[in-house]
């Protein structure tokens, strides 16, 4: 069978439970948290893995399994494996594949919580994602090493050239494992360029409504049989009703991604050319620090976007107190449009000199662009910058 494209595997992508005549469309919730047995010999089988089931709730569930299956249909991956939240995820795949002693080498452009998980297992080689010949010197040392990047960055929205830095770890021995929240499935497959491992916080775009915590890893089996074994010990999975509202937000991924990039991207081109507005950083823009990677490696720009007020602090505070319609909010990848002030919120503990060196002015106000009416959004903007 021909293989289908993202926006169907969106809405039809995974185990669909029962069959036959009268099949529900919609999967229930599989809440059990144990299985029972007709004979002894299945018991001991399935206890044993000689014969597929379910057992307990800690090793397999079907709510996850079906999550799971949809995420990896969407990324390309042989299977994936659902976790407690985006952070779990990171934990398990380093746990997995840097044991203690490894070399990490990441882009200075990842997500703050991803920073400080990275430096907790030891010091970690970190370099501007633009800067192959810095990322290439710091995997070159003896002994083994992993790479792990994000495909866009978060306030900047910095695109990793991904079939470059796969070259680049795999002439290192190294892998490369890619957060692709900012990108979703459906702006990028770092798989296709060349990563070992993919991984979402499924809390942002693939749920969408902000109403569940999830993390999912993307990868061939054996890896994922790895990080299953990891799991087991661990225990950080993924509760079944949180399983259940990922998968149901992912049916509307294809029509959320592609409405939200798109209002992005009139949002971008509209604030480049406002005069209270330094900079925007969307790379749908020809300014972009990264947009040749983006061309590589983006299907579409993403409904991420940052943006520079002139006036410093007490400006964009102005704007962000200013707005009606984009909830003050963190996080991203919601149905509803969020705004938020780095400077004093993900970067607050920062001096101002520290600031300007992290790239992270006192005026940048960072947007995640959701599914309202983008004419609203724009007047919402305009009025505030007002
Ligand atoms: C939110 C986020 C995470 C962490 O995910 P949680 O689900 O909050 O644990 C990791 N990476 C990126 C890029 C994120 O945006």
């Amino acid at each position: 069978m021909r293989e289908r494209r993202p926006g169907t595997l969106a809405v039809h992508a995974g185990h669909d439970g029962e069959d036959g005549p009268g099949a529900p469309v919609v999967p229930p919730v599989h809440r059990a948290a144990i299985h029972r047995f007709d004979t002894t010999d299945d018991f001991s089988h399935v206890m044993a893995d000689s014969r597929a089931g379910y057992l307990y709730g800690r090793l397999r569930n079907a709510s996850t399994d079906d999550l799971a299956a949809a995420v990896a249909a969407l990324e390309g991956a042989e299977r994936a494996l659902c976790f407690a939240s985006g952070m779990a995820a990171v934990d398990a795949i380093l746990d997995v594949l840097a044991p203690p002693g490894t070399a990490i080498v990441a882009p200075r452009q990842l997500y703050g919580t991803t920073v400080s998980a990275l430096r907790r297992r030891g010091p970690v080689a970190f370099a501007d994602v633009r800067d192959h010949d810095a990322i290439a010197a710091a995997l070159a040392r003896r002994g083994p090493a992993l790479l792990y990047a994000e495909t866009s960055s978060n306030p900047h929205v910095a695109v990793a050239d991904l079939p470059a830095l796969a070259a680049l770890a795999h002439a290192a021995g190294a892998p490369l494992v890619v957060d692709n929240t900012v990108a979703t499935p459906l702006g990028c497959r770092p798989l296709d360029h060349g990563a070992d491992a993919v991984l979402h916080s499924a809390t942002k775009y693939l749920n969408g409504h902000s109403d569940a915590v999830a993390g999912v890893v993307a990868a061939p089996a054996e890896l994922v049989e790895r990080l299953e074994r990891h799991q087991v010990e661990t225990g950080a999975v993924l509760a079944p009703d949180a399983a259940w509202l990922v998968r149901r937000g992912m049916r509307t991924l294809h029509l959320r991604v592609v409405h939200a990039s798109a209002a992005a991207t009139a949002i971008a081109g509209h604030l480049e050319a406002h005069g209270r507005v330094a900079r925007v950083f969307h790379p749908s823009l020809a300014s972009h620090p990264t947009a040749d990677a983006a061309r590589r490696v983006l299907r579409l720009p993403g409904a991420l976007l940052a943006f520079e007020v002139r006036g410093g602090r007490a400006a964009a505070e102005a704007v962000m107190d200013g707005v009606t319609v984009c909830l003050r909010a963190t996080s991203l990848g919601g149905v509803e449009t969020t705004i938020s002030h780095p400077a004093s919120t993900s970067h607050r503990e920062l001096s101002a000199d520290e600031l300007a060196a992290a790239g992270v002015p006192e005026g940048l106000l960072r947007l995640s662009v959701g599914c309202e009416d983008p004419d609203d959004l724009v007047d919402d903007l305009e009025g505030a910058l007002r």
